[in-house]
């Protein structure tokens, strides 16, 4: 009772028999809890006065106006900033850890994309790049609505932050299985194929001071996986080094159609 066992199975062939071995691993589960919820308390913790530093940092820096007193107090905005986002990324990182109850409800696709667009708008004009939409089918799915908003926004994040000229496009689409594909693709740096299988890692980030200059954690694509597997999904990257890199998320069928239509439809 309340205990965790790792059972694994060796076929002995010449007895035609299957042997169990039941290896009793709750004292490493329960080591791996405290660890997760370690992680959790410090950050909730941090993230207090973190927010209370940067409301008087922004307060000093708009009434600052020695340029130097001003350049200092952007650098500490910007470090505190980084903490916070830090802070934050571990704290919904143990929560879809520890199996919080996800919504299941039916969730328009076209309305998540539009409302993911429209967040991030301004930062792709900003930087010169064009941001589309283009949702192939009018499904809706039994879904979160807030996670898969999450998954997105990390994966149209990175695809502005590391594209430098071009476009990143998100495109929804219904597959022959049953299945509803979300990718997001963009013309930016791309990723060298050695990297690929770990950038899923929590903090593995590919070149460091890149990351840190385009205000990242590490942790983002860490939160995606997760949430594409507690979506029960798969995640897979195609990505051309100086060429660009498209996300494909793909979630199983549990969905109605609403209209049913495939013909392509652009969502400015
Ligand atoms: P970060 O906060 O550093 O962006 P992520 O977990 O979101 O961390 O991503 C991990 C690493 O994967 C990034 O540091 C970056 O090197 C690489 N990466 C993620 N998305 C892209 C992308 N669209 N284009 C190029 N590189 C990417």
């Amino acid at each position: 009772q309340g205990r965790v066992y790792l059972v694994t199975g060796t076929h002995i062939r010449s007895r035609r028999k299957i042997l169990l071995t039941f290896q009793d691993i709750s004292a490493l589960k329960e080591t791996e809890r405290i660890k997760k919820d370690l992680v959790a308390n410090i950050s909730h913790e941090i993230k207090t006065p973190l927010t209370a530093i940067k409301g008087y940092v922004e307060t000093l820096l708009e009434d600052e106006r020695d340029k130097t007193k001003k350049r200092y107090l952007s650098v500490i905005y910007r470090h505190v900033n980084r903490l916070s986002d830090i802070a934050e990324g571990l704290i919904t990182l143990h929560e879809l850890d520890v199996e919080q109850p996800f919504q299941e409800v039916p969730v328009n696709l076209r309305d998540v994309v539009r409302r993911v667009v429209e967040l991030y708008r301004r930062q792709a004009e900003e930087k010169g790049l064009s941001l589309r939409a283009s949702v192939h089918s009018d499904v809706e799915i039994i879904t979160d609505p807030l996670k898969l908003e999450e998954l997105l926004i990390n994966l149209v994040d990175n695809a502005i932050r590391y594209t430098r000229e071009g476009e990143v496009k998100i495109s929804v689409c219904e597959t022959e299985d049953d299945a509803v594909t979300l990718s997001v693709s963009d013309t930016g740096i791309g990723i060298a194929a050695e990297h690929i299988p770990r950038i899923f890692e929590r903090f593995y980030v590919v070149d460091r001071s890149r990351s840190r200059e385009t205000g990242g954690t590490g942790l983002g694509l860490s939160i995606v996986k997760h949430i594409v597997e507690r979506l029960g999904g798969t995640i897979s990257v195609e990505s051309t080094p100086g060429v660009g890199s498209t996300f494909i998320v793909k979630l199983p069928g549990r969905r109605k159609i609403v209209r049913g239509s495939c013909a392509p439809h652009d969502d400015r």
